[in-house]
């Protein structure tokens, strides 16, 4: 079945730097730039076709050169595209990234067209979260556009993956969530405790569950994740690799999580091939570029 993904794209257009400027200062970069695909929810519907699920994108872009590139990198990757808006009045979202030497980065995000994304938009994509097994959602498009998309999933029992990246304002109402995908920082921000052992991922998952939330999912970057439901507790050992860049592995394991769960693989099971994809993927440069398939994820698994 197909997985419905409603989010950001961006463009992420990277410097490389001695060092982070100054206020004031301009700093001259090594050589050209670097032209990324990149957002979150483009990220995640790109890592959902890797994994060998269906993707269908809902999400908006400039009618610009940037909107163009990203749209032709998500087609490639086997992204449908037909439900991303084109519009006249935004320009695509742009990341501007300074990376220096030690590989240390600032970044600055004019959201554009992802900032436009409206809640007519999603009614009149309301056919692909209908007909979808599971939606997709993160946070870098308005609050009440991601809200108004998982009630149209609870009226048409579309399970929902929320992954609430960047964390939202921890008194937010997070409406009806499936899969809850926090990382441990976004977790205890918007629990308001720490994450910090067993016990307070245990204390966190508690307070989400009283939030509406079916299922915990917290990912603890080089620790592996977390998983808590009514009926499960399970910590998914990390596996190890050396890490050369981590930039979205977060979107990695949301994509290949959706993808087998949309397969129907029990959640513990799920969680650990979206564990392996995401640690394949730290193992190479990129947040696009460094996608695993889904059978590299399979045999690096064993
Ligand atoms: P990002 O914001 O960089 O996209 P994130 O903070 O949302 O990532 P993390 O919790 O850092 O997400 O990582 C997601 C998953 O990626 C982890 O649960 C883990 O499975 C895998 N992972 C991340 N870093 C490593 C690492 N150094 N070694 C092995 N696996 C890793």
């Amino acid at each position: 079945m197909t997985i419905a993904i409603v989010g950001s794209t961006n463009i992420d257009l990277a410097i490389r730097v001695p060092h982070i400027c100054e206020k004031n200062e301009t700093v001259i970069g090594s050589g050209s730039y670097e032209i990324f695909g990149g957002g979150k929810g483009a990220n995640q519907a790109a890592a959902v076709a890797a994994a060998g699920g269906k993707a269908s994108f809902i999400s908006k872009v400039g009618v610009d050169a940037f909107g163009e590139q990203s749209m032709k990198g998500l087609i490639d990757a086997g992204v449908d595209c037909s439900h991303v808006i084109r519009d006249n009045n935004s320009a695509t979202g742009l990341a501007a990234i300074l990376v220096d030497q030690n590989g240390d980065n600032a970044i600055a995000v004019a959201p554009g067209a992802n900032e436009a994304l409206t809640i007519d938009d999603i009614n009149a994509a309301e056919s692909v979260i209908a007909d979808a097994s599971h939606l997709v959602v993160q946070l870098e498009v308005p609050f009440d556009t991601v809200r108004h998309a998982m009630k149209l999933a609870a009226k048409h029992g579309t399970a929902v993956i929320f992954n609430p990246a960047p964390a939202p304002a921890a008194n937010e109402e997070f409406g009806p969530v499936t899969y809850f995908t926090p990382n441990e920082v976004e977790a205890a921000a918007l629990a308001g405790i720490p994450a910090e052992d067993e016990n307070s991922l245990d204390k966190i998952s508690a307070i989400f569950f009283d939030r509406g939330v079916e299922n915990v999912i917290i990912t603890l970057g080089a620790r592996g994740c977390f998983v808590r439901s009514a009926k499960e507790r399970i910590f998914i050992d990390p596996y190890r690799v050396d890490a050369v860049d981590t930039t979205g592995a977060g979107d990695t394991f949301n994509g290949f999580l959706a993808a087998a769960l949309s397969r129907g693989e029990a959640l513990g099971q799920a969680a650990k091939y979206a564990c392996a994809a995401a640690a394949l993927s730290v193992t190479r440069h990129g947040a696009r570029t460094n996608l695993p398939t889904h059978d590299e994820v399979t045999d690096f698994m064993g």
